[in-house]
């Protein structure tokens, strides 16, 4: 019998990316500034024009995507699906509207399903990078998407 989750380990070393909003941009550079000792220790990536100015004002390697609006948050998304980004500081902007809202809120409900670590704001991410987790692998379980796709296709084929 198969399980309903499977267990995924998020690394010691973790893949964390770093989105910001233009009204939050400087803040989250100042952030990855103050965090550089931690940060430096772990892989990063981000949404292209906060990536870019991340490691223009730190020296941080950081992998740009896409810019957000163009695409980068569901670069993100997709990332995480792979299993290649867990874990997440998005500074997003509760103020302003923007074009890519529909994107934002898949990214959050990606980053739900597949029980990532996500900050959307300074207190939440001081929090989560001070946390003793940092410095240890995690093992999380996730839903077995194996096991649900066969489910899901036996039970609409009639239960064949
Ligand atoms: P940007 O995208 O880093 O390219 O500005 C961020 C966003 O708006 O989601």
């Amino acid at each position: 019998m198969e399980r309903d989750y499977i267990t995924l380990t998020i690394g010691k070393q973790k893949n964390i990316a770093l989105i910001a909003h233009d009204g939050k941009k400087s803040d989250l550079i100042r952030w990855c500034q103050d965090n550089y000792e931690i940060l430096k220790g772990h892989f990063l990536c981000g949404t292209g024009t906060t990536a870019r100015m991340i490691t223009d004002s730190t020296g941080l390697p950081v992998k740009g995507y896409n810019s957000g609006p163009l695409g980068g948050d569901q670069q993100i998304g997709a990332k995480i699906v792979e299993g290649k980004v867990d874990f997440v500081i998005f500074f997003s902007d509760p103020l302003t509207a923007a074009p890519h809202d529909p994107d934002v809120k898949a990214l959050l409900r990606i980053a739900q399903v597949y029980d990532i670590p996500i900050a959307n704001n300074k207190a939440t991410a001081d929090f989560l990078i001070h946390s003793k987790l940092m410095e240890e692998s995690y093992d999380h379980d996730v839903i077995n998407f194996h096991k649900n796709i066969s489910e899901r296709a036996s039970n609409m084929q009639g239960g064949n």
